[in-house]
């Protein structure tokens, strides 16, 4: 008997047939005697049917009394489909109960939208498995310290999912989604992307903050931190399906370099649409420039990505910088209002139609020219690059948006993603 963590993303929860389904496959985990802990999220389309529900009645606005209702808002999706979950294995005859994030507690901090989490007291859910419950634990949110509902960013039922089973222990935690694995890239871009039976964690780390959004990346942290063995899968194979063929699906985010089985050079491509890009143009070359614009931005809970400054002539100098879409607006009113006056700057402007695709692989590591073979590749497609990022383990290039499909095509075609490692 063990402790097994299931999350089910929201087109796996999507209609009382599907809910009826998971329920049925989490009965047959539960019935093989594991201790089960479920994180469901929301059924698929109700967080933006919420938020656009919002949108509707005033625009985003920044200040924290708009974000607490934001997340008290977005969290219902979760709650309703956790209760439905608990009816629904409840109706197989499978005793179950749901908690809300706040009844567990999962404790997280005030940054609403984007809350962390901080602690989970596993008491009450142990007690349940205890008396042979399936307890179902909402997904994507938590309670701060003063009793606020928070939610953890888009995608954020992967972190609850994780963050239970390592705050838990658990055994395993699986990831069941739409697609039956991690794959080369979005299959739904790429057709001819393969699956990867297994991925390491540092290239599901990079993938993710690459855009990759088959997680989201603070679940693959957490599972770095914890070890948490994670596997991603499909919640479309028959439910009845046999658990041993079942539990070896999908693919495993593995922690050992030697356990990493395809050792191709680059192992997936990522790309990201919702960046957009600021540039400053025309700013004093001198020290303290780039804490002054960053700084700012900084302060204003924006989170910067790809940074480049330009060499300058004649004292001047321009420097681009890209954040979230969803910040694009405030951040080009904060550098222009608050940063330029005092900056002697000339001005700022701002593309929001870039996109960023990024190629991942340890094994890039040990081996050079991959990043030229890039560069090669998006030339002979006649794609402009306007912005560079490396690390050990990836490249990333700021493009225009509409090339992104064709860049990602070309490159998983350029790094023989679409064969079989031998
Ligand atoms: P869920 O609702 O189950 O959380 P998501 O939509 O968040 O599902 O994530 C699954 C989706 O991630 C897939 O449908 C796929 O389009 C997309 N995706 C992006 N990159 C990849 C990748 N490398 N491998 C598999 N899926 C990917
Ligand atoms: N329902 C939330 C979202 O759509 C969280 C999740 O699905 O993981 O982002
Ligand atoms: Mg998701």
């Amino acid at each position: 008997m063990a402790l097994i963590v299931h999350k089910y993303g929201g087109t796996s929860m999507g209609s009382p047939e599907r809910i009826r389904n998971v329920a049925k496959r989490v009965a047959k985990w539960a019935r093989a005697g594991h201790h089960m802990v479920v994180v469901p999220s929301a059924m698929s389309g109700e967080t933006n049917r919420l938020l656009g529900l919002a949108k509707e009645l005033a625009p985003a606005r920044a200040d924290d009394a708009y974000w607490r209702e934001l997340d008290a808002l977005a969290a219902t999706g979760e709650q309703a489909s956790s209760a439905l979950l608990a009816i629904a294995l409840q109706a197989e005859g499978m005793a179950s109960v749901s908690y809300a994030g706040w009844q567990v507690p999962i404790r997280t901090d005030s940054a609403y939208t984007k809350a962390r989490i901080e602690a989970i007291d596993d008491t009450r859910v142990r007690a349940d498995l205890a008396a042979g419950r399936v307890v179902i634990v909402t997904g994507f949110q938590g309670v701060d310290a003063l009793g606020n509902i928070t939610t953890l960013g888009r995608g954020g039922s992967d972190t609850s999912a994780v963050a239970v089973a390592a705050a838990m222990k658990a055994a395993e935690c699986l990831i069941y989604t739409d697609v039956d694995g991690v794959y080369t890239t979005d299959p739904r871009v790429v057709p001819e992307a393969r699956r990867l039976h297994t991925v390491s964690f540092e290239e599901m780390l990079e993938m993710a903050s690459m855009g990759s959004k088959v997680l989201q990346i603070r679940s693959v942290e957490f599972a770095g931190k914890y070890r948490v063995p994670l596997r991603v899968l499909s919640s479309f194979t028959p439910w009845d399906i046999d658990i041993v063929e079942e539990a070896k699906s999908g693919t495993l985010i593995t922690f050992e370099d030697d356990e990493h089985m395809e050792q191709a050079i680059v192992s997936g491509i990522a790309f990201n649409r919702d960046e957009a890009k600021i540039s400053v143009l025309g700013v004093p070359d001198k020290p303290g420039i780039a804490y002054q614009i960053l700084g700012a931005v900084a302060d204003a809970n924006v989170e910067v990505d790809v940074i480049i400054q330009n060499i300058s002539k004649e004292g001047k100098t321009d420097f681009s910088f890209t954040v979230n879409r969803g910040d694009f607006t405030r951040t080009l009113e904060l550098l222009r209002t608050r940063v330029l006056p005092g900056l002697g700057a000339q001005e700022v402007v701002g593309d929001a139609k870039i996109c960023k695709v990024s190629i991942v692989g340890i094994g890039m590591r040990s081996h050079v020219g991959i990043a030229s073979k890039m560069f090669r590749c998006l030339s002979e497609e006649g794609i402009n690059i306007q912005m560079i990022s490396t690390s050990e383990i990836k490249t990333s290039v700021v493009i225009d948006e509409k090339y992104m499909e064709l860049a990602v095509r070309a490159l998983h075609k350029a790094f023989d993603l679409d064969q079989t490692p031998v």
